[in-house]
């Protein structure tokens, strides 16, 4: 086992927080392969780096998930997986259809399952991994621009945080970061915010600015790391102080 490669998976790693990761992963070395799964149409252009691989997957799919986890187990042993891919489309509780509840809800907490279903068991048998959900403030608070099924999605990943992170200890450390307002594309380029809205929000932030996506990516690095060795099941605020409100 130790001669194997060494692979940290990145979901939703073409864009903000995920992207912010890549590159800090391939900045300490940490992992001989950094595999990529994004539903990205460039995402095989997105890093010019032998060390990473991009997978064009939509990680709602569990079968095309199970497919690119085997393949990597084939290659190396996967040691980190960060479930981060994640997005969201506002709407108004009376005209949200089952249909787009059920695709935010499969977004951004069935697709966490499908990771852990297929990568954890791996890591378990060989006594040694990490597993990082990525949740958001909308979670904890409740999020109207969101919408309530982005909430309820967030809200899940804390229960299957904790679940897992009994179940795989103590052999994998199971946390989740929870992200406040970042500056990536799904908020400045995405109909949940506008210019105006995004700016007083950055003004009732108690540090006073949005966070730029590598503020979460090297926490998210941290629990991937002997730093965070005493640390499972925890819920990690990356907000600027906004939970204090
Ligand atoms: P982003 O839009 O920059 O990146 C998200 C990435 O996920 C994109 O590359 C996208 O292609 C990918 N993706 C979306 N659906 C996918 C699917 N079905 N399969 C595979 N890939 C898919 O957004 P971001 O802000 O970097 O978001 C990363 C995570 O952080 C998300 O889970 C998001 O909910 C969470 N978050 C973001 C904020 C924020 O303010 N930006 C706040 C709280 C939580």
């Amino acid at each position: 086992m130790a001669n194997e490669p060494t692979i940290a998976v990145v979901t939703g790693g073409a864009s903000g927080i995920g992207a912010a990761l890549v590159e800090r992963f391939l900045a300490d070395d940490a992992y001989d392969l950094v595999a990529c799964l994004d539903v990205a149409a460039d995402v095989e252009e997105t890093f010019d780096d032998p060390a990473v691989r991009a997978h064009r997957c939509d990680v709602t799919d569990h079968d095309r998930v199970a497919a690119v986890v085997d393949a990597l187990e084939e290659e190396g042993r996967i040691d980190a997986v960060v479930n981060n891919a994640g997005f969201s489309r506002y709407a108004w509780i009376g005209d949200l259809a089952p249909d787009d509840w059920q695709e935010i809800i499969d977004v951004n907490l069935t697709s966490q399952y499908n990771l852990a279903h297929t990568a954890a068991p791996y890591m378990y048998e060989r006594e040694h991994g990490y597993l990082v959900n990525v949740s958001s403030g909308a979670g904890k608070r409740g999020s109207a621009s969101g919408g309530v099924h982005y909430s309820a999605a967030k809200a899940g990943v804390f229960g299957l945080t904790k679940g897992l992170a009994k179940q795989l200890a103590p052999h994998v450390r199971v946390n989740c970061v929870v992200p406040g307002l970042i500056e990536t594309p799904l908020a400045t380029d995405s109909d949940l915010w506008t210019e105006e809205g995004l700016a007083e929000a950055a003004d009732a932030i108690p540090l006073e600015r949005l966070g730029h996506p590598d503020d979460v990516a090297r926490v998210i690095q941290f629990l991937c790391g002997d730093g965070a060795a005493y640390m499972t099941g925890e819920l990690v605020a990356v907000d600027g102080g906004s939970a204090l409100r």
